[in-house]
């Protein structure tokens, strides 16, 4: 065995342990493993077992085709490890707490783990971003892809949440939801968002259409705080999509101001200016 497969192909073990076969019409063959705390903690119900042999079906639907020999949900359900989930070209590493397939709740919340580590092994093991395939161990990764590797699989794993039956569409839209609150919490009524063309977006601009951003590199920042105020300044790297399917990138020195409230830091304006590079 190659050191790049042993270090791909982890193990678990206890004394808790089943496995159950996944979507039996289909080859390879894809196995769920879970080890618990408890005999009790293994009880899936049938229905929910159905749900990850819909994923498998789901996502080779979806790519169109497998690279792996077979393909093992490893999943620990315990108290007593951390909770997370873990990418492997053949395998996930999926953590969640012991009730996790017994507690109908708990399955929901963490509904798009599994279906999250197994679209990596497409988005992130078979094909690998740029920058992020390196000949050995030895050399750094480059994350500048990130935003495809993690970004695109976010997306992926809610999608295929969804098309595997555990999520209906508007566990789908809550997502979604959560994501766009978080924005909301961290933008303050009275932003004004200046671009470096002049022109001025309120908070309710911004939140009705995010800009075609495909990627925001912050360079080195100056952080100032003035009790309840901060400024940060410093070079900002964007990366647009534009409409033909190329990309503009745009060289920015941004100040934004923060304020701190009640409902924390909030950023209440931003000005930015063009960069420019002379010859
Ligand atoms: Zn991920």
């Amino acid at each position: 065995m190659s050191l790049e497969t042993l270090v791909d192909s982890p193990v678990i073990a206890g004394e808790y342990f089943r496995t159950i076969d996944l979507a039996t019409e289909m080859k390879p063959s894809h196995k769920l493993d879970i080890v618990a705390d408890s005999a009790a903690a293994l009880e899936i119900k049938p229905e929910d077992a159905g749900h990850f042999s819909h994923l498998v079906t789901e996502a080779n639907a979806l790519f169109g085709a497998h690279h792996y020999r077979s393909y093992h949900f490893l999943l620990t359900l315990s108290e007593h490890v951390a909770h997370f989930g873990l990418e492997h070209h053949e395998s996930s590493d999926n953590r969640r707490p012991e009730k996790y397939l017994i507690d109908e709740d708990a399955l929901k919340v963490g509904g798009s783990l599994l279906p999250h580590e197994m679209a990596h092994s497409w988005n992130g093991k078979y094909r690998r971003p740029a920058g992020l395939a390196t000949p050995d161990f030895e050399q750094p990764m480059e994350g500048e892809l990130l935003w495809v590797y993690e970004g695109l699989t976010t997306y992926l794993g809610n999608l295929l949440a969804t098309r595997n039956g555990l999520w209906t569409n508007a566990d789908f839209c809550d997502e979604v939801a959560q994501n766009a609150a978080a924005l909301d919490r961290l933008l303050h009524p009275d932003l004004t968002y200046s671009h470096s063309d002049g022109k001025t977006q309120t908070k309710a601009d911004i939140l009705k259409a995010l800009p075609n951003t495909q990627s925001i590199t912050f360079g080195e920042s100056s952080v100032r705080v003035y009790g309840n105020t901060a400024l940060v300044k410093g070079p900002v790297e964007f990366v647009n999509n534009a409409a033909n399917g190329a990309t503009t990138t745009l060289n920015l020195s941004v100040l934004q101001v923060w304020l701190k409230g009640p409902n924390g830091w909030q950023l209440v304006a931003r000005h930015s200016t063009k960069l420019i590079t002379l010859p």
